[in-house]
Parts: C-alpha cells; structure tokens; sequence
C-alpha cells in the first residue's frame, strides 16, 4: 500500500507533493477549485467574470474544440455541432438512454448492441470520455493560468448513484486530459465537506443533500463518520430542475399574453428570447419581489407570488422523492442532523423555505450553491496531500488490477486508489459457440492494452459446459484484503463451476517503479485511447458482421435475392474495414449496414413471428 507524488512535467517522482485540484464536472456548468491560504477557492476564468464554466463543446473543425461560454453561444447556430449534456452519456450504452434520445439535438449513435454510447460530429466518432476529457482540459488550462504552473493530480466528483462503469469512464477521461485522479468522490459527500461536515467529527453525522442543478435533482442521505462517508440513500429525477421552472414561467407569460404555444414551435427565435427572459426574470424573484418587462409587444410581467404559485408542484415533487429517501434510508425526518443546499436553483427562496419546512431545521445555505461540490472536491484534494493534519489518510491500492479481455485490452475491476479493504467484479462471458474454458488474466496498471501492464497471474476456469456464445455467465470477483492479497475467483452461474486463485498484488515493486507506471500511463493516455476505440470498434464490428451472416442464414427464404446480396455487399464492406485502422470507417461501416439491414429484421421478425403462432392455439 502506498502513496505515490509524480512530477509530469519531469517525469519524476516528486517528493513534494504539488497542489491537488478539485474538479466538480457538472452536466450544465464545471468548476475547478484549490486550496489558497489554507481556503478553498473556485477558479474564475481570464476576464474573471465567473467560475463557471459550462460543460458545452463546440466543434468548429476537426482541430478547432472550444469549451465553455464561447461552446454555448453555438447551441443555437450550430446544434449539430455543439455538444451538451455529456455527463448523461457516461458510461452508458444506446439502451440507456434511448428514451431520452429526442432531449439531444447531437447525433447518438444507435448500433443495436449494449456497447457504449458514441456521438457523432461531422465524420468522427466520439466517446463520451474523449468529450469530457476536452471539458477537463479546459479546467486544466484555466487553474494552470491562475497558478502559473502545471497540475497533474485531481479529484473528481461524481452523482452518489454513479454505478462502476459511469466512475471508470470519469477516471478515464481525467487520465486522457492528463490527470492523475486520485480519487473519484461522491458530490454530496463533497458539498458536506465544504461545509466542514463530518470532517473531524468522532460522532456518527446524518446528512441530507439536497441537490437542485440546471436539468436534475438529486438528494443523497448520508453517514459520516471521522472522515469516512457512507451513502445511505439516493433518489431524484433526472429531468426536473431549474429548466422546469422557466418553463412554467413561459406557460403563464403565454396564458398571459393570450398566446397559443405552438407559436413557439413555429418561432424558434421567438421561442428562444422568451425562454432566456424567463430565466432572468426566475433568477430576479429570487431577490426582489416582480418582475416587469416586454419584449416587443409581449409582456413578460409577474410577480414572486405568481411565480411561487405556477412552481409549487415542482417543489413538491422534489420533497416527495426527500421522503422516498428517508424511507429507504430507514429513517425517520428527526434523525438528520445537517441539510446541505447544492446547484443554482436553491437560490430559490421558495425552495429553501420548503426543505426547511421538511426537515424542521436550517439548512446550509451561506457558501455559493454553484460553488460548493468544487470547494469539497479541493479540500479532499488537500486531505490526500496530507495537508489536513486532523485527518487519517486511509490505505489505498497503488494501481488498479483487473483482467484482459477481447483483443487485448485490460478490464479494469478495482480501480487505484481504492480504500482497502475491497472487492470488486463484473460479469463475463465467451465468445466462441460450445467454449469450455476460460483464461482468466490477472494484470495490475493503468495502461489501456494489457501488454503494457504488469501480469500478476492467471488461471483457467475449465468445465463449462457447451452452450452458444454469449449464454454463459460467468462472474469474476475480486477481493483485495487490508495486507494487499488479491483473491481472483471465476464462477460460470449456470453451471456453478469455479474456480480462483490467491495473488500478491504489490509484490516486488517498489513505490519508485509504480509511480514510474503511472507516469507511463499519462504520458501514453491518448495513443492508448487511440488504441482502445479501435479495438473496441473492431470487436463490435467483428460481432455485427458475425450477427449479420448468422441472420442472412437464419431467413434465407424470407429475404430476397436483392436483399441478400445487397445485404451482404454492406457486410463486406465492413469487414475490409475491420481489417484497417481506421475506427471512424468501422464504425461508419457498421452504421450503413444496420441502417440497410434494420427494415430487413423487422420483415422477418414480423414473419418468424406469424409462423410461430400458426397451429398454435391461443
Ligand atoms: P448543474 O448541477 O445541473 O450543472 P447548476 O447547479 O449550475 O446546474 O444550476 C443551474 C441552474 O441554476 C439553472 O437552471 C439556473 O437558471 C439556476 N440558477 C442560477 N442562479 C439562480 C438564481 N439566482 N435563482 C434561481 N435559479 C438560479
Ligand atoms: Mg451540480
């Protein structure tokens, strides 16, 4: 177990540790914060108008990317281009979020596989991490402007119900914008500390973190505990927040004016200027008492009562999911001992009055709501410098271990810098019909392919019995104890077939050599990326074009001549691409051929069915 400090700028192992960041990468706004003069405090940008930076990219060209307020004057010009809302792509697969495809005006690729998300910008394919990784460099640049030096060490914040993956892709993209992540910290768990909450504390703290941002609503109930937090309860709505309520501003300006609202539909400019009136006049109640101005002969007057009354509902729904919290928290109102408000709209002053109401005490309210998660993110930074005296620093695993998958790439299951002890696994299965065996590798590091990582062992998990490609379940665990043995074990669910072996996971390396591995990985984090969406494309095109020939012999005497030979020639199209290196050709390959071949399915779905159901009785 250890700590590690690497200088990137000289490659070496600093004996100092440099300052830490703290990062809050938001779906509406991002901010970067530090420790100055033992204070936490938010990074403004050059023309020091505000420390938000919103999390929007624009893509003028291939080589032109910019990030932030200039990226937001582009929504409108150039929404095909401009990209927002990536946060709600991380780590996930089209499945995901396909019943919220029409709320993105970029294009989300649709391949009909559980694989990850991708966007499309002009004739390149983008991961959400690459996306992301360009809002993080952003934030980089900015606080190295302020600092007049390098960062290289961060700490990440992340929503409490972000799941394995989600968190492996946020890691991910700090390490392409050339960060080391030290740790990847719940943002609820940040704003309570921002607040001191639960930082030196030796009796247990019950926490409610209300969170009200742009687009969400999240509240977390949290323990605390010396330093150490523990998420209890999560709920929300990932469609309900501050959006929502200019909206109902709009409705009653609307009514007001005796105006129908398709005319908004017809009039996008129009629409446009009242919805950014309305988000004005939402932010002026929330310090005077009306609101009187015109656009044109459109009068955009009201009052915070009126608005009070047109919002109410939302609120409500808000403090409904607070009582599904508690609830499945097991606890009752009067146990919370702390509220903390987070995001711009619990500037609110209705808002604030009603959790109050709720929980039957203040809340925290006096530090910038925007600000707060960021201000956290930086003070765990500085415990991790070892800066805060009073705090113990638990022990972490130095590099991450995980196991080799299709093409060589490493599957990363417990992450570095985890608290041990820990375990972590993820659920497997073959690739080959009637596959009996299974090799299990074990690697240790931060590189993408395993070949540039450090193998620690393998074994194989032999008996499976044969069963198609794809059925099989098979879990692998790992379990890493306080001394740093590794137990790696295999079980095929089906068949209950295991088997599992015992590591060293440190052994022989010293802290220097890790260290040295770190630096590997920053330094080679974008040819490794590279690396990766290739090989995942190939993979992903080797499995469509496998699919295809399996359902061009599954319906020959459904399809039709042309639609087989048409069929096939897209099929060999892609598969002279698979064989190249370049995954945006693959991956445009593959989305030719399911657009030719997707009617095709449904024609045959349509009959297979019917034929299913003839002589059968109902
Ligand atoms: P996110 O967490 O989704 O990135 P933020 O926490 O930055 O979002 O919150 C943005 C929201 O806060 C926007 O809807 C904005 O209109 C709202 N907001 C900002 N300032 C005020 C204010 N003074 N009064 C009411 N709402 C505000
Ligand atoms: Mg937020």
């Amino acid at each position: 177990m250890a700590k590690i400090s690497i200088n990137i700028k000289e490659g070496t192992v600093a004996k100092e540790s440099d300052v830490i960041i703290g990062i809050d990468l938001g779906t509406t706004n991002s901010l970067v914060a530090y420790i100055k003069d033992e204070q936490a405090v938010a990074v403004k940008g050059k023309d020091g108008k505000s420390t938000l930076v919103p999390s929007i990219i624009h893509f003028n060209s291939e080589s032109n990317i910019e990030v932030g307020e200039t990226a937001k004057s582009q929504l409108i010009a150039d929404p095909a281009n401009t990209i927002y809302s990536v946060k709600r792509l991380m780590g996930r697969s089209y499945k995901d979020v396909l019943d919220h495809e029409n709320y993105f005006s970029y294009k989300i690729i649709d391949e009909d596989t559980e694989s990850l998300v991708k966007v499309r910008i002009k004739d390149k394919f983008y991961t959400p991490i690459e996306l992301s990784a360009e809002i993080l460099k952003e934030l980089k640049k900015r606080i190295e402007e302020v600092l007049e030096k390098k960062v290289s060490r961060a700490v990440i914040t992340v929503p409490a119900y972000f799941n394995d993956a989600q968190r492996q892709a946020t890691r991910d993209a700090g390490k392409l914008a050339g960060l080391d992540v030290l740790r990847i910290v719940n943002e609820p768990t940040a704003a309570s500390l921002a607040y001191g909450i639960g930082l030196d504390e030796a009796d247990e703290q019950t926490i409610a973190v209300y969170d009200l941002g742009g687009g969400t609503f999240d509240i977390s109930i949290l323990q605390s505990q010396n330093g150490i937090f523990e998420v209890l309860a999560t709920n929300g709505d990932t469609f309900l927040g501050g959006d929502d309520f200019d909206r109902a501003i709009m409705d009653f300006w609307m009514e007001k004016n005796g105006m129908d609202k398709s005319v908004l539909k017809e009039n996008k400019n129009l629409a446009q200027a009242i919805r950014l009136k309305s988000e004005e006049a939402k932010k002026a109640l929330s310090s005077t008492d009306s609101f009187s101005e015109s656009l044109g002969d459109f009068v955009c007057n009201i009052t915070k009562t009126e608005f009070e009354n047109a919002v109410q509902p939302l609120v409500q729904r808000t403090i409904d999911r607070c009582k599904s919290a508690l609830k499945d928290a097991g606890l009752g109102v009067d146990k919370i001992n702390h509220i903390v408000m987070v995001g711009g709209s619990t500037r609110i002053p209705l808002v604030k009055k009603s959790v109050a109401e709720f929980f039957g005490k203040e809340v925290f309210d006096k530090l910038d709501p925007d600000e707060v998660v960021a201000l956290g993110a930086a003070i765990q930074a500085d415990v991790l410098a070892g800066k805060q005296k009073n705090i113990l620093l638990l022990d972490v695993t130095p590099l991450s271990l995980g196991i080799e998958t299709v093409g060589g790439l490493m599957d990363t299951i417990i992450p570095r810098n985890s608290k041990v002890p820990t375990k972590g696994g993820r659920q497997y299965t073959t690739s080959v019909d009637g596959q009996k065996n299974l090799k299990v590798a074990v690697f240790q590091g931060e590189r993408d392919l395993v070949d540039s990582n450090r193998k620690l062992g393998e074994f194989v998990l032999k008996g499976i019995p044969p069963m198609p490609a794809g059925l099989p379940k098979i879990e692998i665990q790992f379990i890493l104890n306080a001394d740093g043995i590794l137990t790696v074990k295999a079980k095929e669910l089906r068949s209950n077939v295991e088997q599992e072996i015992e590591i060293k996971s440190s052994y022989g390396l010293s802290e220097e050599e890790m260290a040295l591995m770190l630096l590997d990985s920053i330094k080679n984090a974008e040819s490794d990326m590279k690396a990766r969406v290739l090989l995942e494309a190939r993979n992903e095109g080797n499995n469509v074009y496998k699919s295809t020939l399996r359902f061009l012999k599954q319906n020959e005497t459904i399809l039709s001549e042309e639609e087989k030979s048409k069929t096939m020639e897209f099929a060999n199209a892609l598969n002279i691409t698979i064989q190249g290196d370049d995954k945006d050709a693959i991956n445009k390959a593959m989305e030719s051929l399911n657009a030719y071949t997707e009617p095709l399915a449904h024609k045959a779905m349509d009959v297979n069915i019917k034929d299913a159901l003839k002589g059968k009785k109902l």
